[in-house]
């Protein structure tokens, strides 16, 4: 496993002169003029494979709205990575997210994160919300996907007398199921709550939304709610078909970028000028990626294309979109490296 070193685990292994940053750092981990950061409060395990990690943020922090996420930055050999996680909390309770291990950053958090790390991160953003006016809510989630519609429920059902939301949660097995003792709870306490898990290992089969029955049984007037989707990649395209069919309101939150059917392009030699490297990629492995992969520093976000932090200047070629297939680029543009791919020799800005 990569070794992960929050902030404060490697306030030691400064050996070079400490710049005014540094000393404020060490001082107070939270202090910085340039990056906030958040002091970790409580790591509370949810599953065998996930945690909850609350934190307490510093000067620069915006309070979440119910379903919107933040981006949080960890050190891991010596690297800043990136990655978004919704938060998990109800609107006006501190912040916290609740990860699943999976990659590399996910399982360095899940697995290494401890009380008073100081993690890096950006404010809360996102627009998958509750909407302004109350509405008969479906929640539809999979897997982690639950964790921005937990934040909604946290914030609608205990505090409205007049919430409506029904949440259709698949997950594999009772024991792989986030939130599930707290949704119970709920459930039995708020009439205007109601909760359907479907534990694929038990049914024999996934939640089938190829076809209206499942969600005609799960949840007869499911046409008359505005509806809420957050899962993986199939589970979305299949709601997303099914929505579109039946002329339905459906918001839904990827976790993962779509890429475009046959986007994957010819791929080329991408030269990183500042740091002097050079790397053949194919054409499904996007600029960010590559950059990574060879020890190039790169600014990442989202990693699907809807941040912009990781935008870089292209200073020659062109690159292909990996959402929609289109191969565009001039020198002097940014570029989104995250959902691009080479085609043809590239070279950037960093
Ligand atoms: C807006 C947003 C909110 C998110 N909220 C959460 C959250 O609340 N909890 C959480 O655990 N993760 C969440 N994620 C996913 C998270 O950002 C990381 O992508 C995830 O933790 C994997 O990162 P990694 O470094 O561990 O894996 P990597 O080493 O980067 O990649 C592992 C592989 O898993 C794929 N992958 C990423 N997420 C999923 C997924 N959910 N299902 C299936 N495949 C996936 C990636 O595309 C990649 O191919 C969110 C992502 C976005 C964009």
């Amino acid at each position: 496993m990569p070794s992960f070193r929050p902030l404060s685990r490697i306030a030691s292994a400064f050996t070079t002169p400490l710049t005014p940053a540094d000393y404020l750092r060490l001082v107070n981990p939270l202090s910085s003029a340039r990056q906030l950061r958040a002091v970790v409060t409580a790591v509370q395990p949810e599953t065998a494979d996930s945690v909850t990690i609350r934190f307490r943020p510093g000067k620069g922090w915006n309070p979440h709205e119910a379903g919107q996420w933040a981006r949080i930055g960890v050190e891991i050999d010596g690297v800043r990575q990136w990655r978004s996680y919704s938060l998990s909390t109800g609107a006006g309770q501190d912040p916290a997210i609740t990860v699943t291990a999976m990659g590399t950053v996910s399982t360095a958090l899940v697995r290494g994160t401890r009380v008073g790390d100081v993690l890096f991160l950006a404010p809360p953003e996102g627009d998958f919300v509750l909407p302004e006016h109350p509405r008969p809510l479906l929640m539809l989630t999979a897997g982690s996907g639950l964790t921005p519609v937990m934040s909604m429920i946290r914030t609608l059902v205990p505090r409205r007398a007049d919430a409506d939301v029904v949440l259709v949660h698949s997950s594999r097995t009772p024991e792989e199921a986030l939130f599930a003792e707290e949704l119970l709870e709920l459930a039995d306490q708020f009439p205007g709550f109601r909760l359907v898990q479907w534990f694929t290992g038990e049914r024999g089969r996934r939640l089938d939304l190829t076809t209206t029955s499942d969600l005609d049984a799960a949840c007869p007037d499911w046409r008359d709610r505005a509806s809420y989707a957050c899962g993986p990649v199939d589970f979305l395209d299949a709601a997303e078909s099914l929505w579109n069919r039946e002329e339905g309101e459906l918001r839904v939150e990827r976790f993962a970028p779509v890429v475009a059917p046959g986007s994957g392009g010819e791929g080329g030699r991408i030269t990183f000028e500042k740091t002097d490297k050079e790397v053949e990629a194919d054409g499904s492995t996007t600029l960010l990626d590559a950059g990574e992969n060879a020890g190039v520093l790169m600014s990442s976000g989202c990693r699907m294309g809807i941040c912009h932090a990781c935008v870089t200047p292209l200073l020659a070629g062109q690159v292909r979109d990996t959402r929609t297939g289109e191969v565009h680029g001039e020198p002097g543009h940014l570029i989104q490296t995250c959902v691009s791919t080479a085609a043809g020799p590239v070279s950037l800005d960093v």
